[in-house]
């Protein structure tokens, strides 16, 4: 399975020049071939390939303009090609946004693929540069000298720090010993996590404190004259502020994710649609805070590193309304109301642990018809077969 192991690293002074220049030729391929694009699809209505833009690229290199793009690796500047060609293909497919310019002053990153690259015995040595890159290896399991990386990014965050990330294909993924349990997960704004078990895991508080700080940095850089030295210090506060929410944010997330995997074979997640909720302006701020689509990621790929499975239902599946008890469904049940009784069967509800009862009797129903989940092993279906019993089963309809 594929893996991205991303580590501090160190530039000397003369590899943060090189580093940095490959940063600028970066922006401006990136800028120059979207504007160009751009324009050949608002003037002339033809959609460009890659083929086309690499093309554009060689062609810029020729120029007499240009021809400093020569002077760093070849490499990352096919590859920010490339990943304009993805960008497109996820916006055209509704995925993503339009892609946007580059700025100099966000994070900057560089990929590598194996001809920018020499990686022997730990040791990373780019294109272009004399020296090994330095950097910090926190993966006690695995050997730096073991891992045969396919591509490697550097990155310059904001704030000044550097990493590279390794991305290589490791043989055996570790499996963790089956425990026989699966939940359902319904995720919330206040409490980011409600388990069908009942387990409630609160959105942490120290984020708004640290989002509250961040908003201060960002009122002081706003009154900063543009262009001034003074603005520019304020942005790096910013920038610092920015770094430290994330770092907060996704310590919880990977905590939250690395608990659900360790302690359950089988987890069920609702297939959220985050970006039609950020429509809705009033949730919009709360939802983008919480990272959701993050955390279905690292469920992901954390879920296929220990064998575990992760089955995402349908969205519009009504778990909220449905009686996890008798499968009596509510014509109606307002935001607001947190705790309901069945007019049918009378069981007293948790709203969010209600919904979180019928996510994971609906994740079971489409994993014991083998559909999105890819049954390896016995484990799966012990658990499918042990949750038969339980009340929690009776009445679903199936998907
Ligand atoms: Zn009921």
């Amino acid at each position: 399975m594929r893996m991205a192991y991303k580590c501090r690293t160190y530039p000397t002074p003369e590899q943060a020049v090189l580093l940095n220049r490959t940063f600028g030729c970066l922006r401006v391929v990136w800028n120059r071939t979207l504007a160009w694009r751009h324009a050949r699809y608002h003037g002339e209505q033809v959609k460009t390939n890659f083929t086309q833009a690499n093309a554009y690229l060689t062609a810029m290199k020729a120029t007499d303009e240009l021809a400093w793009l020569n002077e760093v690796s070849s490499v990352p500047l096919q590859q920010t090609i490339r990943h304009r060609q993805v960008a497109f293909t996820n916006f055209f497919a509704e995925r993503a946004r339009y892609p946007r310019y580059k700025s100099r002053t966000g994070r900057q990153s560089a990929e590598y693929t194996r001809s920018g690259f020499r990686y022997r015995d730990g040791v990373l040595t780019l294109a272009k540069m004399d020296t090994p890159l330095a950097f910090v290896w926190s993966w006690p399991d695995l050997h730096p000298a073991t891992l045969d990386p396919t591509t490697v990014t550097v990155s310059r965050d904001p704030c000044g720090r550097w990493y590279v990330s390794f991305a290589a294909d490791v043989a055996d993924p570790e499996q963790a010993p089956a425990t026989g349990t699966v939940v359902g997960v319904d995720l919330g704004v206040k409490d980011f996590v409600v388990t069908s078990d009942g387990e409630k895991i609160a959105n942490p508080r120290h984020l708004a404190k640290r989002e509250r700080n961040l908003a201060r940095y960002q009122r002081r850089m706003a009154r900063k004259q543009r262009g001034s030295g003074n603005r520019a210090k304020a942005r790096a506060k910013v920038a610092r502020a920015h770094r430290k929410v994330r770092a907060a944010r996704t310590d919880f997330l990977h905590k939250t994710s690395a608990r659900l995997v360790r302690d359950h074979d089988l987890i069920v997640i609702e297939d959220l649609n985050v970006r039609g909720m950020v429509g809705n302006r009033s949730l919009a701020k709360a939802i983008s805070d919480c990272g959701w689509g993050e955390f279905r990621r690292m469920l992901e790929y954390k879920t296929a590193k220990h064998g575990r499975h992760l089955v995402v239902i349908d969205r519009w599946y009504p778990s909220s309304k449905t009686c996890s008890a008798c499968g009596h469904l509510l014509a109606q049940l307002s935001f607001g109301t947190r705790t309901w009784q069945c007019p049918s069967c009378g069981t007293r509800h948790d709203r969010d642990v209600n919904a979180a009862k019928n996510i994971l009797a609906a994740g079971l129903a489409v994993s014991a018809r083998g559909a999105d989940v890819r049954p390896q092993g016995s484990s799966l279906r012990q658990s499918a077969v042990k949750r038969e019993a339980s009340p929690v089963r009776v009445g679903i309809p199936l998907l």
